[in-house]
């Protein structure tokens, strides 16, 4: 953790010069942004596109008026389709570069893994721009499967079935194989085997059968234990083996092609692919040499983005670019197999992280800011009140570098004495709140006095983060960043605008949901983890916007109605190469009569029900007839609005 500066030291400073590359080092955008966002000359974050040997940018805060304008208000999730598409493109021609290079002598089939983002959109300009590429679909369920056999393209590229297959779900398979999609079932469990068995020989299909197997290998980061003997998901090296003599009992050993494994998501050490590889090559080669044709080595997820933007092997970062990953695993590949003269298999992964997550960014208002700092001072305590409260005061006039440490730990032993009186009706509720302040105002005193020291004691160290503003945004973490609250993980979050400006304002962020857990106190910077966020101080009748960024991957459906805030608003954009874009499509989100439905109620029903609440009224005289109707036109319009704040 970085000590962060106060805004008592701060608030001189917001008039200090400043510019852009300033906000760019404190953001860590060039880092984390991959060529893809950066700060214009105007101080306003904006987003970076090829087209050939050109590239043109677009400010986000024209997206957002160009929002406003539509009738799309904050929160909003945006798509940039230009993002996704060069992500495909990427993955796509790094592993060709590295196979050409490597005489490598099978293709690369990139699958996109449907639960990473299953936003018919998304889903449908993977399916789109990747089939220049044979990209893909991998499905976890029969829901994913009907999305992959009816987006599909393209002949050649593959469909790779994972996770707990009932008949029907084989069934559906079967008939893709049929229509000669290649549509393979990783076996996952023993039991799955006879249901595929009995199916294939029923509808007289002969399946295209994976494995999945358990690797040993541990690997770092949050997904450590999906891999190695614990994990929930493959077959223990001994359920192979039964698989494989089942298949060959039943004549089906040479329907077996594909071996597959998942070391997990965001590994962010690439030695650990490397070693995941080497192992999975292994396992390969074996069932290879039982007899079985092979042809199809699918390593998976696990390539990681670099949220932090510092290229470490930290949970929220990567110590390897894409290309690194790609040499690592043909060269792994050929290592193991060649010495065994195996012919090189089809490489195959399942990068959903990496390929949706830069693509997707989260926008939203500032609603209000909890101010830290305190009212300001009195000089001095009113006559007559009780002794803590003129300790206080005394206190004040003494803070410095020699007595900091006593001071510190006086003024909070003086307000809690008046807190205390307080209780006991001693102390009247201004004496309580001008305590309250004086001692706030000597945190401040003791907390701008910190950085200045060689050492800063421990149970001081956070301070600044206690003295920090608390700034209202209006999204729900809950609903668009699940994450940030179920794993910790870390976002790039920054303002999109005013960057030329110094951001006097040390603050942590708050949702609208009342709940503790939504806020967000954890931040990315290029020097480590910190616990607040430098922001600008709101400017009346003036929108403060703040973008979450990389929210491609796990955030949109995971998401919940906690406090029943729904769906935001999505726009999805596509930039042209003379630097316009347009709204190639657009979705309002949840009204409040949408989140309602989810929940069991009828809005129908709501309003009928309300309705008579209100006639109630009118018959006990409470309210007229002409505002009865005014009350229930109220109602009904908020039903139908937007579940976040909505400015008129
Ligand atoms: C979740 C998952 C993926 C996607 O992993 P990323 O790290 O997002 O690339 C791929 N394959 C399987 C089997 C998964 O469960």
């Amino acid at each position: 953790m970085t000590a962060s500066p106060t805004n008592t030291q701060q608030a001189d400073r917001a008039t200090e010069a400043w510019d852009i590359d300033q906000s760019a080092q404190l953001y860590g955008i060039n880092a984390w942004g991959a060529d893809y966002f950066s700060i214009s000359p105007q101080g306003e974050v904006q987003v970076r596109v090829a087209f050939g040997d050109h590239t043109v940018t677009v400010p986000l805060m024209e997206i957002v008026q160009g929002m406003h304008d539509r009738g799309l208000h904050m929160p909003a999730i945006l798509r940039i389709r230009n993002l996704l598409d060069h992500r495909i493109e990427l993955l796509n021609t790094s592993f060709s570069r590295a196979i050409d290079a490597g005489g490598y002598q099978s293709p690369y089939r990139g699958v996109y893994p449907i639960k990473v983002n299953q936003q018919c959109h998304v889903v449908e300009e993977i399916a789109d721009y990747g089939q220049a590429y044979h990209h893909g679909f991998e499905a976890g369920s029969k829901a994913e499967l009907i999305i992959a056999m009816s987006q599909l393209r393209d002949s050649e590229g593959l469909i790779i079935c994972n996770g707990y297959k009932d008949a029907e779900f084989i069934e559906l398979g079967l008939y893709a194989v049929q229509m000669g999609i290649p549509c393979f079932f990783v076996v996952e469990t023993l039991s799955e085997l006879p249901i595929i068995i009995e199916r294939s020989r029923a509808l007289n299909i002969e399946p295209l059968l994976g494995v999945r197997i358990k690797t040993t290998v541990a690997v770092d980061g949050y997904w450590s234990q999906d891999s190695g003997d614990r994990s929930i998901f493959g077959l223990s090296t001994a359920s192979l083996m039964r698989l494989v003599d089942t298949l060959r009992q039943a004549d089906m050993l040479h329907c077996l092609r594909l071996l597959h494994c998942h070391l997990g998501s965001q590994i962010p050490n690439i030695r650990n692919v490397r070693s995941g590889v080497l192992e999975a090559c292994r396992f390969y080669a074996g069932l290879a040499q039982e007899g079985a044709p092979m042809g199809y080595l699918d390593l998976g997820g696990g390539l990681a983005v670099d949220y932090e933007g510092v290229r470490t092997n930290s949970t929220h970062s990567m110590n390897y670019r894409l290309d690194e990953y790609c040499v690592n695993i043909v060269e792994s590949i050929r290592e193991t197999l060649d010495p065994l003269e195996i012919e090189h298999p089809v490489i195959i992964t399942e990068s959903g992280r990496a390929t949706v997550a830069y693509s997707s960014m989260l926008l939203f208002n500032i609603l209000n800011v909890s101010s830290s700092s305190p009212a300001a001072p009195t000089s001095a305590p009113p006559q007559d009140c009780p002794d803590a409260l003129k300790n206080l005061f005394e206190l004040q006039q003494h803070v410095s570098t020699q007595n900091f440490q006593e001071c510190y730990n006086d003024a909070l032993f003086y307000r809690d004495e008046l807190r205390e009186l307080f209780h006991h009706g001693q102390a009247t509720l201004r004496e309580r709140a001008l305590a309250e302040n004086v001692c706030v105002s000597i945190l401040h005193h003791i907390a701008a006095l910190l950085p200045d020291l060689p050492r800063v004691p421990p149970e001081l160290q956070n301070l600044p983060e206690q003295l920090s503003d608390i700034y209202y945004g209006n999204f729900s973490l809950f609903q668009s960043l699940p994450d940030i609250w179920a794993i910790d993980q870390l976002f790039p979050i920054m303002p999109i605008h005013r960057l030329g400006e110094a951001p006097g304002r040390t603050a942590i962020l708050a949702d609208l949901t009342c709940d503790c857990d939504g806020k967000i106190d954890r931040f990315s910077s290029l020097e480590g983890e910190r616990n607040t966020l430098q922001l600008h101080e709101l400017r009346t009748g003036e929108e403060y916007y703040l973008g979450v960024f990389l929210v491609g991957a796990y955030q949109e459906t995971l998401g919940d109605l906690h406090n029943l805030f729904g769906d935001t608003n999505v726009v999805n954009v596509a930039i042209q190469a003379d630097g316009s874009f347009e709204f190639a499509r657009e979705f309002h989100g949840d009204s409040i009569a949408d989140v309602l439905s989810y929940v069991e109620y009828e809005p129908k029903r709501l309003q009928e029900d309300f309705r008579l609440v209100a006639e109630k009224a009118v018959r006990a005289g409470k309210i007229s007839v002409a505002q009865r109707s005014q009350i229930v036109q109220a109602f009904r319009e908020s039903l139908h609005g937007y579940t976040y704040f909505e400015k008129y």
